[in-house]
């Protein structure tokens, strides 16, 4: 058996694992970054009709671009590989509510931007392959840790492999089956919304106008999602999350009688839907790990929290943990403390906990709000809608949050 030694062992070379390794490389540290599948560094071809998008894509809000920039990922992501979006329309199936939230009403060029989830992945591998101090294993499966058996002694992970790596810091980015924290036995208890989101790419007859629109319909919410013109005309995104059984239904339509329902459904926000990509379909649950970190341990990105994809937050809470958690440690450096310290490691998780438990909770009422068919609630919700909408301020104060800036 081989046993390496790294500073820091990052288990998942997804968004977050990746981005992390790369600002941890910048600050001069060695990293190992070990991933069960077989990532792919070769930026994908540039889409020339829908179906060669892959449907698995992300609303990057304006703080995940910087974290990006600084991971050296943003410059290998050429214009036709991200669409910027300037406006987001949210309105509801059953009432008046409706609200309106615009970049240009707090002076900002873009509210954020939709890029294929590989296509982060592989700009981040790209830049990784440029530092020295980032070694990338594929295939490595994680299946035992051991935590450091006194402060300052590093964590020992082993992969299936027969890999044996001792580090100061190991890193969970190994996603919402995360290995790293059942191992550390860190609890987080799945909430299962009863929901599943359907995903695919279509082409519309209108202009989604650079916007991001979401009907929040009886059965869930609906978003279509700019993506880049493509030669064949526009193109959109869609995540259309359904109660299980209207999921099933919507699964079992034949393309054209889907992209009917689809048209009604989004009530023609994009023209008429004229053709749909093969679905895909996830289910949707919510969790949050009971704790952060262990002695010599941190988690990140989904393995941390994984919450409802209707506001498109998920990756954008993991790379403000990528983040942070990158500041801690040069912190504790900058300080002479080593870098998985108790404080550093306390610091990383009393920064992130909150910002990330306030957005779960959030979308759990927005989705008991929104499911909810009272005549009460449906009273409060166009009330509330309404009157956000017109309250300048707060809405400013929204757009930020989502926006990533706090
Ligand atoms: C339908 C849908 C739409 C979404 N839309 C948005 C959006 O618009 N905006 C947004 O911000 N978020 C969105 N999200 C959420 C976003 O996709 C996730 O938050 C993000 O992919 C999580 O990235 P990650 O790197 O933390 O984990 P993952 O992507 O799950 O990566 C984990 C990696 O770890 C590896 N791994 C797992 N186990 C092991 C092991 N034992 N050993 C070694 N490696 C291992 C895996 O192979 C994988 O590569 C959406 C999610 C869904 C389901």
């Amino acid at each position: 058996m081989s046993v390496q030694r790294t500073d820091v062992a990052i288990v998942g070379a997804g968004m977050a694992g990746a981005a992390l390794a790369a600002l941890l490389a910048e600050q001069g540290l060695d990293v190992l970054l070990c991933e069960a599948g077989e990532p792919q560094a070769a930026l994908p071809p540039l889409p020339a009709c829908i179906a060669d998008v892959d449907p698995r894509v992300s609303a990057i809000n304006v703080a995940s671009r910087s974290v990006l920039e600084a991971a050296g990922a943003w410059s290998a992501l050429p214009d036709a590989a991200r669409c910027a979006y300037q406006a987001m329309r949210v309105w509801e199936e059953d009432g008046t509510g409706r609200i309106s939230f615009d970049a240009s009403d707090i002076g900002a060029p873009e509210l954020g931007y939709l890029v294929e989830n590989r296509w982060i992945t592989a700009a981040l591998l790209r830049a990784l392959a440029a530092q020295p101090r980032v070694q990338l294993r594929s295939r490595e499966t994680l299946v035992s840790l051991r935590l450091p058996d006194e402060p300052g002694r590093p964590a020992q992970v082993q992969f299936a492999s027969g890999l044996g790596v001792q580090a100061a810091l190991v890193v969970g980015a190994d996603g919402a089956q995360s290995a790293v924290r059942s191992l550390c036995g860190i609890e987080a208890p799945p909430r299962d919304t009863g929901q599943r989101a359907i995903v695919a790419t279509i082409r519309t007859s209108g202009s989604h106008a650079h916007t991001a629109w979401q009907r929040f319909l009886q059965s869930g919410p609906l978003a279509l999602l700019p993506l880049a013109a493509l030669p064949g005309g526009h193109a959109a995104s869609i995540v259309w999350s359904a109660d299980a059984a209207v999921a099933e239904r919507l699964l079992a339509l034949d393309d054209g009688d889907f992209a009917r329902a689809l048209t009604r459904a989004s009530e023609a926000c994009c023209g008429e839907v004229l053709e749909v990509t093969p679905r895909l379909a996830f289910p949707l649950r919510q969790l949050h790990a009971a704790s952060y970190t262990a002695p010599g341990i941190a988690l990140v990105g989904d393995a941390a929290h994984v919450i409802h994809p209707l506001a498109g937050q998920g990756i954008n809470l993991g790379f403000a943990d990528v983040r942070v958690l990158a500041e801690e440690i040069a912190r504790a450096r900058g300080r002479g403390e080593p870098l998985a310290s108790a404080d550093a490691l306390a610091r990383f998780a009393r920064r992130r906990r909150g910002e990330n438990a306030a957005m779960l909770a959030a979308m759990q009422g927005f989705q008991r709000l929104f499911g909810d068919t009272h005549p009460a609630v449906r009273l409060v919700r166009n009330l509330g809608l309404g009157a956000v909408d017109r309250l300048a301020p707060l809405k400013r104060a929204f757009m930020r949050e989502a926006m990533g800036f706090h």
